[in-house]
């Protein structure tokens, strides 16, 4: 047997609860990032042993009004998830709904 598999590059991540900080979404979304940058200066401070310390997010897509997941292609409308994005329907979809 020649090939050796082990795990290796250990990192820790730390998943921060979104919930945790105001009512409104947008200021959760504040909140969860200088949370993160919190831990990570925490961290930096009190720990040893790492060569870097990094926050990294995933892109989420959701409609501006609503909130709700992003399901279509389209840049500008999101299939109707609310009135707001509805009024942003194309002029072809109203008119085939008339
Ligand atoms: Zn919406």
């Amino acid at each position: 047997m020649s090939r050796l598999t082990f795990e290796h590059n250990y990192q820790v991540i730390c998943e921060v609860d979104i919930n945790q900080f105001h009512s409104t979404i947008e200021r959760r979304r504040e909140s969860q990032k200088s949370y993160a940058e919190g831990l990570a200066a925490d961290i930096r401070r009190h720990c040893e042993g790492f060569t870097d310390i990094r926050i990294e997010a995933e892109l989420c897509e959701v409609c501006q009004y609503c909130d709700a997941t992003w399901t279509e292609l389209d840049r500008g409308y999101n299939g109707g998830c609310c009135d707001e994005d509805q009024k942003s329907a194309p002029v072809c979809q109203e008119r085939e709904r008339e």
